[in-house]
């Protein structure tokens, strides 16, 4: 099958948009320690560029998340794959995201990290689809508001490729090339 990926946010615009966000993030937590938990895979490259920015004490911690069901449609029940490696009780978070799509992932996810007593726990997300939410999530940080279009690149997959390219594209399929 054909694939076609189309430049949706060139590298540069990203660069721009994580200054500016970490600009805020630094003002936020001035003077504070903070976790940034990355969501693998998707917010890996995100969240290194975002933590580059950051003129904060950081700590870099990691999780995995599984959803269970077709993997278009998250039903939102959560499988840890992998867990983080430190306590985050009494410490400032941030979670730090590739996309918010259903926010079905994210809204359980939050509820698990809640439960273990976080000083303060806030979101910050490379991508919002808020035109398909079915959860409601408070995202504190939204670098980029996009259209239900499917999204590649900058660490996000289709088929676990695509992730290494350097913006965000949009994914065409060949039926859909072929219609054009
Ligand atoms: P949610 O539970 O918010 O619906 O699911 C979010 C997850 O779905 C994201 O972390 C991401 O893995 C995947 N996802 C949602 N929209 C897109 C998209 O446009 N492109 C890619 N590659 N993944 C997406
Ligand atoms: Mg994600
Ligand atoms: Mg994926």
């Amino acid at each position: 099958m054909k694939e076609k990926v189309e430049v949706l946010i060139s590298e540069e615009e990203i660069s721009k948009r994580i200054l500016e966000i970490a600009g805020r993030i630094n003002a936020d937590y001035k003077g504070k320690d903070l976790i940034l938990i990355c969501v693998l895979k998707g917010g890996v490259m995100f969240m290194c560029d975002l933590a580059k920015r950051l003129d904060l004490n950081v700590r870099l911690d990691f999780m995995s998340v599984s959803s269970y069901g077709a993997e278009t449609t998250s039903s939102g029940v959560v499988k840890i794959i992998k867990d983080l490696d430190d306590s985050i009780a009494g410490k400032d978070v941030l979670v730090v995201e590739d996309i918010i799509d259903s926010g079905n992932t994210l809204s359980y996810l939050l509820d698990i990290l809640e439960k273990r007593g976080p000083k303060s726990i806030r979101l910050c997300t490379l991508l919002d689809k808020p035109s398909r939410r079915e959860k409601d999530v408070n995202v504190d940080y939204v670098c980029f508001e996009i259209e239900d279009k499917f999204v590649v690149g900058y660490g996000l997959d289709y088929d676990q490729r695509y992730r290494n390219l350097p913006y965000i594209g949009v994914m065409e399929l060949s039926d859909q090339i072929g219609e054009k």
